[in-house]
């Protein structure tokens, strides 16, 4: 790919008729360094920066709630334009953690609720464990990513056929600022030509610095005017999302998978950790002081490639001649959120970054234009989508879906895909406060589906033993 693109948290999604911006990145532009030590004046401005960022990141997780425009509080010897620019940032990141454990905590307490209710009903599984909170940690910034705006940093067009922009750098040196050149590549000079007109995109002000192993790169941005191709009542298509299938459409389609070579290599990668961890504990014991790193290069490429690979999957859906005209619904389902629901698979859960497909689908729906709807989930897995008869037990096992009632049979995902296409829109199951209120409104869809039939109370055929079931009740 040669041009890297950046996911915004843009909460507006695409409504039809309406264009909308989209911000795009262009990464790893690499800061030359034409005279030596020229950078060093940004290489001492780092550290400074980083240290007074994570003050404001601490105080907005900790005591005070995220504020862009809070009158700065600590000394720095950074200028007043650069203490603002920290503020800001540190406001964007605390945000976005507290939402984040805001879900999180949120999911603990259905989970609890879920628990005591079982536990109250009797009906509580051998394996079940009760449900425990974890305080999360307050974000730590390790390395220095500066998200600059033109009161720091000057982006320019160069005049020079040698380089393509200046930029101009305030340095902790009041009124010395740096000039330093950059350079494109050719992808880059592609990435930033408009294909039909030839001339560059209008860039964004703002920019962003990274430093890694002692090298600097540049990401600048663009915005990208997208119309909707929406035509009202297109027809609703259902993702669901897995593990086995990254991606399962209710047009019966599947998309990616964390199975296969995948799991094989995140097997490895755990059994590596788990030597070094080892080793570590051995080496303590001795009294050895350098320890080897827990941290894992493999583990950081395996992730990449998972990410990839779900990119991969969701844009091929998205691509799907099929799918043109259409619009998507799909499981609201947070990152954080995702830990809490499959226990004791943890690290599978987490290594198949499950929670990266539905921030792929939105930048998807975002950049092609195309409506997409995060709805319920709840019980979309459980729930048969012929007669609504919502059980555990028409889930034998995580790939097979069989009504208990009706007889229905499909792969379990498919099944759950064509659920979440029809809850778009579904003004009595967003109305339900807590999963046993959903659950009775699917019941009760139920029970018409039954007087339409003519079954009557007709009881559900025989359940099957408990044990079993639970182990498939997860949706994941
Ligand atoms: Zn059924």
């Amino acid at each position: 790919m040669n041009e890297q693109r950046k996911q915004r948290k843009q909460k507006k999604r695409p409504t039809a008729g309406e264009p909308y911006p989209v911000t795009r990145a262009v990464t790893h532009i690499r800061l030359v360094e034409v005279n030596p030590g020229k950078l060093a004046a940004l290489d001492a401005l780092a550290p400074v920066y980083l240290a007074l960022c994570q003050a404001y990141v601490t105080l907005f997780c900790t005591t005070e709630s995220p504020n862009k425009l809070r009158d700065p509080r600590y000394q720095t010897p950074l200028s007043e334009r650069w203490h603002r620019v920290a503020i800001m940032q540190a406001a964007g990141i605390a945000r976005s953690w507290r939402s984040n454990r805001t879900a999180a905590y949120q999911q603990y307490q259905d989970d609890l609720e879920r628990y005591q209710k079982q536990q109250a009903d009797g009906q509580l599984s051998a394996h079940a464990k009760e449900p425990q909170w974890r305080a999360w940690n307050v974000p730590t910034l390790r390395e220095p990513c500066i998200q600059a705006n033109v009161n720091v940093v000057k982006l320019e067009t160069s005049q020079e056929s040698s380089f393509d922009y200046w930029l101009t750098i305030s340095t902790l040196e009041k009124g010395q600022p740096i000039q330093v050149p950059v350079k494109l590549a050719a992808y880059h000079k592609a990435a930033l030509t408009d294909p039909k007109t030839h001339q560059g995109k209008k860039l964004n002000t703002s920019v962003q610095l990274n430093q890694r192993d002692g090298v600097w790169w540049l990401t600048l941005s663009y915005d990208e005017e997208v119309t909707p191709q929406i035509v009202a009542g297109a027809p609703v298509v259902g993702i669901d999302v897995g593990i086995a299938n990254f991606v399962t459409t209710s047009t019966g389609k599947q998309y990616g998978s964390f199975h296969k070579h995948l799991r094989a290599r995140h097997k490895r990668d755990r059994a590596k950790r788990r030597r070094k961890a080892k080793l570590r504990a051995c080496l303590k014991k001795k009294g050895v002081k350098h320890l080897p790193s827990t941290s894992s290069r493999t583990g950081q490429r395996l992730m990449r490639h998972v990410k990839h690979e779900i990119n991969y999957a969701v844009n091929q859906c998205f691509a799907e001649p099929e799918h043109q005209g259409v619009q998507f619904a799909y499981e609201a389902l947070s990152v954080a959120s995702m830990r809490f629901k499959a226990r004791a698979q943890n690290a599978y859960v987490r290594a198949s970054h499950l929670g990266h497909i539905p921030q792929q689908i939105l930048w998807n729906s975002q950049k092609r234009g195309v409506v997409a709807t995060p709805v319920i989930s709840a019980y979309s897995s459980q729930e048969c989508s012929v007669c609504h008869y919502t059980d555990r037990t028409n889930r034998p096992d995580q790939r097979t879906f069989r009504c208990q009632v009706c007889g229905f049979a499909a792969h379990a995902d498919y099944n759950a895909a064509v659920n979440l296409s029809r809850r778009v829109g579904d003004r009595p199951l967003r109305a339900c406060r807590d999963r046993s209120a959903i659950k009775a409104v699917l019941m009760q869809r139920h029970e018409a589906w039954k007087q339409q039939q003519g079954m009557g109370n007709t009881s559900p055929v025989k359940r099957r033993k408990r044990g079993k079931a639970s182990a498939a009740a997860s949706s994941i």
